[in-house]
């Protein structure tokens, strides 16, 4: 089954790749982040310093492994990247901190996964630019402290609130990216469209930026796979009817919902009397991970003001229902 929505596939698809922005001036959307940041590198390398550390956080396929990127393309330094689950032990943290050079930017995706000891080294890392390392063992063991370069830690994480407070503490910067708006999107499409030779007209470019979920990632897969469709049902031009026919039978509707999407609202709607209904259940009723609804589905549905998040549970709102055709019973505030 093909997943427009997913969080960790970045790596295999190099074509996004191409398509990343290099320079803070080319990404698109995200003022606020993105003026904050201008400014915050600006005035690090006024001072010759190395870049406070920089927590960016909000659902996949938004722009944080691209703005790390940039962030040290701006700074004029080497960008290493590496992710949470990669680093399995304090060791190889400590060998990809003493490479760095001199105000280098590490960028550790998923960084809300780390283990808790590679956690550990990483604060002495972050805050005093040292590691303290164990030598030896038993009653001759001892810690020796190694000094370490200046760098800028960039951390990137589906969720802000799964880190631990003294390793959010220790982020000078801390940027939440939001959901794209339709027009960004377009011209998100549009760009895109150039650099891979596709013939788009603007119509076109919105009908698939309304249905890309607010995120960039998925406007450019979406993009390629309704080119196919216009090259091999069409003459090669994607037009607002040939997108619309396209992103129809790619399954993804006028809101931009996939098949699992309308599943998760069909399901709290017919299964679970529209709610509320745990996490849990509703994980297991339409066989998906607790933490891909949270981090993937539910924050877009919210959004949408299809879904809501109760202390009871997971309640669908009468938009939910109407998007999704069902008759409304009634309203279900009274239940809170
Ligand atoms: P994340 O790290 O948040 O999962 P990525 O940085 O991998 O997201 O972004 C996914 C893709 O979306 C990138 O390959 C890039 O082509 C595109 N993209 C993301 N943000 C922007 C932006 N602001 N402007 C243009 N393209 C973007």
């Amino acid at each position: 089954e093909e997943r427009l929505v997913a969080g960790m596939e970045q790596n295999a698809d190099s074509w996004q790749y191409s398509l990343r922005p290099r320079r803070l001036q080319e990404y698109i959307g995200q003022d606020q982040v993105k003026n904050n940041l201008s400014v915050f590198v600006q005035a690090a390398l006024s001072r010759s310093e190395a870049l406070d550390h920089v927590l960016l956080y909000g659902p996949p396929g938004l722009g944080k492994t691209t703005l790390a990127n940039i962030i040290a393309n701006e700074l004029g330094v080497n960008f290493r990247i590496t992710s949470g689950p990669a680093i399995e032990r304090s060791g190889d943290l400590a060998a990809l901190l003493t490479n760095l050079n001199e105000k280098d930017v590490l960028f550790i995706d998923e960084i809300h996964r780390l283990s808790r000891n590679v956690e550990e080294v990483l604060y002495s890392a972050m805050e005093d630019y040292a590691l303290d390392i164990m030598i030896g063992k038993g009653p001759s063991a001892r810690s020796i402290r190694l000094d370490l370069p200046q760098f800028t830690l960039v951390g990137a994480t589906t969720r802000a609130g799964a880190l631990t407070a003294p390793l959010r503490d220790r982020f000078g910067v801390i940027c939440r990216l939001e959901y794209y708006h339709t027009e960004d999107l377009e011209y998100i499409i549009k760009r895109a469209a150039e650099i891979l030779n596709i013939v788009i007209e603007a119509d076109g470019a919105r009908e698939i930026a309304r249905r890309s979920r607010g995120t960039p990632r998925i406007a450019n897969r979406l993009l390629k796979r309704v080119r196919d469709f216009a090259q091999v049902d069409g003459d090669g031009i994607i037009t607002e009817s040939l997108a619309q026919k396209a992103l129809g039978l790619l399954e993804v509707d006028t809101c931009g919902l996939d098949k699992i999407d309308q599943r998760l609202l069909i399901t709290i709607i017919t299964k679970f009397g529209g709610g509320p209904v745990g996490l849990d259940t509703l994980a297991a009723a339409i066989s998906e991970e607790t933490d891909t609804i949270e981090d993937v589905y539910e924050p877009f549905l919210i959004q949408l003001g299809f879904l809501q998040r109760t202390p009871r549970g997971r309640v669908a709102t009468k938009a939910a229902y109407v998007h999704m055709g069902v008759p409304y019973q009634g309203d279900q505030e009274t239940l809170f």
